[in-house]
């Protein structure tokens, strides 16, 4: 590329009409990051650029170009986009663009087109006649949006009532609202409480038999089911209120059944609400940690592992540093990890040279596994981290890897997931989705029990369970059953019968550990010192009514949810 450009270490800089025409000159593949002038080219990508030149060195064909969409007429489509923008040049004609820090999608793009351009020099393939890329329209905002996306995401709340449930009737509903055209994201049997009830259907509590309705949706298990449909506009489909056709008054019935109103509409097979604000209101309502990036803005999850020899040595300096970079530490899990877990969690690379070493690091001591939350959290912790081997890694002093390595240890010492998918995937092998037995005492059920409950929600947990009910003595030596013969067991068990407790069964991904780390030390005294936020802390009475119980690992959990209910649940 020409001289009086300045070229920085990776990308040219293109700040006027000619460089940017001449820039078109080029021959072979140009990645093109498109930036306003007040906040320079994109820093998030530059080690995924710096490692995808180091990878296709050899080809001989990949360039790195910023732009700076003030100065240059072609650009004038971007100059009101507020997050980055990569475009793609391959002989001079733009054929891709890409808009935000998508790792994932960026190195495909510039994967396919490398092997392309492989193929073609090889004489495998001819260069095909392509239509360059039109940018969409300057002007209205989002315009530069519709371009790359093709269809809104609606999503709404949907309920099957308890009658449906018991008649055994799920699961042809589900398969109606998909041949009606929907998908269906989650689906989970619950217990409503009678607040999520009243909140779902409050547009209909002047109904004259709202309460017999409200008894009745707690006379046994929902399904609550989060339902999409892909759509040009944002508009949810046609819901309509089932209720309107239940005030005939009859109280033998206080819902007429689904299926005898409107036969036409997926209103007769669950209830939703038609409004997009009712709906995203409702999705944070009953599945607080479903995320979608239509409705909010979106707060990625990646998985960190620090592996043991830099836990040993520079906990404290990698912990700051990695909230300094902004992620938040949403779970984290302190591991001896077997051999098993490492050829099982690394099984792509089991039979590399460089397995050994890596499985003798892994199962050297306790690793520090973590889902650091952020926006575009995977991409960016990648960029953090820089290229995988060591040798790479210290090209680029500025990456983790590089300033993290280890004396004498061989591989480096931290972990990224991939792509969204794969931290997904990861997210999973080491956070599963758990169940937990949690109770609240007594005592709190009388004082506390709805600022315990907002925790519970704030805190991201489902209810899969509740029920309120007097525990009898039996029942509270089984919950306690490891502390019989204790001083304390008997005024414990007291305590625990003086009146109803509300039972439950949580969910969430590491939900035993979560719920611990919620209700805090044992003795109030104590988590009022060390842990003020936990639920302990502020709504203990004593040490003996200290608000909350919750297992101590799974296997309790699966004992009590089975005492306390009678079956484990399902999902
Ligand atoms: P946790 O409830 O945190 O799992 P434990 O399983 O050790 O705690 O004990 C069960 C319950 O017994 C505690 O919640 C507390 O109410 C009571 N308890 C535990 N230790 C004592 C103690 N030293 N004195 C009085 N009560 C205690
Ligand atoms: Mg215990």
């Amino acid at each position: 590329m020409a001289g009086k450009k300045k070229e920085i270490q990776l990308q040219t800089i293109i700040s006027n009409q000619d460089q940017w025409d001449e820039l078109l000159l080029t021959k072979g593949i140009v990645v093109i990051d498109v930036f306003q002038a007040w906040c320079g080219p994109c820093k998030a990508v530059q080690n995924l650029f710096r490692k995808l030149r180091i990878d296709f060195s050899e080809d001989n064909v990949l360039h790195f170009a910023a732009a700076e969409a003030d100065n240059i007429e072609t650009l004038k489509p971007f100059r009101k986009s507020c997050e980055p923008v990569f475009l793609f040049s391959v002989h001079g004609k733009i054929l891709a663009m890409v808009k935000g820090v998508n790792a994932p999608l960026i190195t495909k793009i510039i994967t396919d087109l490398v092997q392309e351009e492989r193929e073609i020099a090889a004489g495998e393939k001819e260069r095909a006649e392509v239509e360059e890329l039109v940018f969409p329209e300057e002007g209205s905002e989002g315009s530069a949006d519709e371009a790359v996306e093709e269809e809104v995401l609606t999503y709404s709340v949907g309920i099957i009532k308890p009658d449906d449930v018991l008649a055994g009737r799920v699961e042809e509903i589900k398969k109606k609202i998909k041949d009606a055209g929907f998908d269906i994201e989650a689906d989970e049997e619950r217990m409503l409480t009678e607040e999520q009830i009243r909140v779902f259907y409050a547009r209909n509590k002047e109904e004259p038999d709202f309460d017999a309705f409200v008894q009745f949706m707690m006379t046994g298990p929902c399904h609550v089911l989060i339902i999409t449909k892909k759509e040009a506009t944002g508009a949810i489909p046609q819901w309509k209120d089932l209720h309107k056709a239940s005030d005939s008054g009859e109280t033998e019935e206080p819902m007429k059944l689904p299926g005898l109103t409107k036969p036409e509409s997926l209103v007769n097979l669950c209830d939703v609400q038609d409004s997009v604000e009712d709906a995203s209101r409702q999705l944070a309502f009953f599945f607080p940690n479903f995320h979608t990036s239509e409705v909010e803005h979106q707060v990625e999850r990646t998985l960190a592992i620090i592996r043991p020899s830099l836990l040993k040595e520079r906990r404290q300096s990698i912990m700051q540093r990695i909230k300094d970079d902004g992620f938040q530490i949403a779970m984290q899990k302190e591991v001896i990890l077997s051999e098993e877990q490492v050829r099982t969690f690394y099984k792509e690379h089991v039979g590399q040279d460089y397995f050994p070493v890596l499985l003798e690091q892994m199962t050297s001591g306790p690793t520090l596994v973590l889902a650091l939350t952020r926006e575009n959290a995977v991409s960016h912790w990648r960029g953090l981290l820089g290229p995988k081997t060591l040798e790479e890694a210290k090209e680029n002093p500025e990456s983790l890897r590089a300033q993290y390595a280890i004396e004498n240890v061989p591989i480096n010492q931290l972990h990224g997931s991939s792509t969204p998918s794969e931290a997904q995937k990861e997210l999973e092998f080491f956070f599963p989705k758990e169940q937990t037995f949690a109770l609240i005492k007594p005592e709190a059920v009388k004082t506390h029990k709805d600022e315990i409950m907002k925790k519970v929600k704030e805190a991201g947990f489902s209810i899969s369970k509740i029920k309120e009910q007097d525990l009898t003595r039996e029942m509270a030596a089984q919950f306690y059953k490891d502390h019989k013969g204790k001083p304390f067991f008997d005024e414990l068990v007291d305590c625990m019968t003086q009146g109803p407790s509300v039972i439950m069964v949580l969910s969430k991904e590491n939900a035993v550990e979560e719920w611990r780390h919620l209700m805090g030390p044992t003795d109030p005294e104590e988590a009022k010192k060390t842990c003020p936020e936990s639920i302990r802390a502020q709504f203990a009475h004593d040490i003996l009514s200290n608000a909350v119980h919750g297992s101590s690992n799974i296997e309790d959990a699966v004992r009590s949810i089975k005492f306390a209910f009678g079956e484990l649940d399902a999902d």
